[in-house]
């Protein structure tokens, strides 16, 4: 194969290979919570997947969002971290999408759904996008020691966390809604 030809784009693929090697080491040691216990770094990247394909791959700030989600919750990053290496639309777009760790969980959870419909429609999309792969991951590997009715709260929480993020992108919330469909079968 030759050399990309399109240049322009070529600044942007280098960005989003950044952030992918750079999420991977940040959440190196980290284990998804189901059975499975997959690697963290398989959501990050079926997140970015789920953005790239509803929005063909035409906004890259948003991917690198994706893949960066992460980060600011569960890992040492700093927003100065994710400012410096991957510019301020990332930080901040990162930022948006970061519960408050001080907060008790109930009281996090309550805020999504209070707090989503004010935020960015980059924001949206990437909880459209989280919340999908966080189903799907529900139904193929349930977390060790979760009942029946707390596998059927986090299916009716994500599904009202996402309900200001629809309209935005058909695609996205098709895989939404499939995946809350097959959720809500399994546990309903
Ligand atoms: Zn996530």
């Amino acid at each position: 194969m030759g050399e990309l030809m399109n240049t322009d784009l070529a600044p942007d693929l280098v960005r989003l290979a950044r952030a992918a090697d750079y999420a991977a080491r940040q959440h190196i040691a980290q284990r998804r919570k189901g059975e499975r216990a997959e690697p963290y770094v398989n959501h990050l990247t079926e997140v970015a997947a789920l953005l790239a394909e509803a929005t063909d791959g035409s906004d890259v700030v948003l991917l690198m969002g994706g893949l960066l989600h992460d980060t600011l919750e569960d890992t040492d990053a700093t927003y100065e971290d994710l400012e410096q290496r991957f510019g301020p639309e990332v930080a901040a777009l990162v930022a948006e999408v970061t519960d408050d760790k001080s907060l008790p969980k109930e009281e996090r959870k309550r805020l999504q759904i209070e707090k989503t419909p004010a935020k960015s429609r980059r924001a949206k999309l990437l909880k459209l996008a989280d919340k999908t792969s966080n189903l799907r991951g529900l139904v193929a590997s349930p977390p060790v020691g979760w009942t029946e009715a707390r596998l059927r709260d986090y299916v009716v929480w994500a599904n009202d966390v996402v309900q200001s993020c629809r309209g935005l992108n058909p695609r996205l919330e098709a895989a939404f809604d499939e995946a809350h469909e097959t959720a809500s079968r399994h546990f309903g």
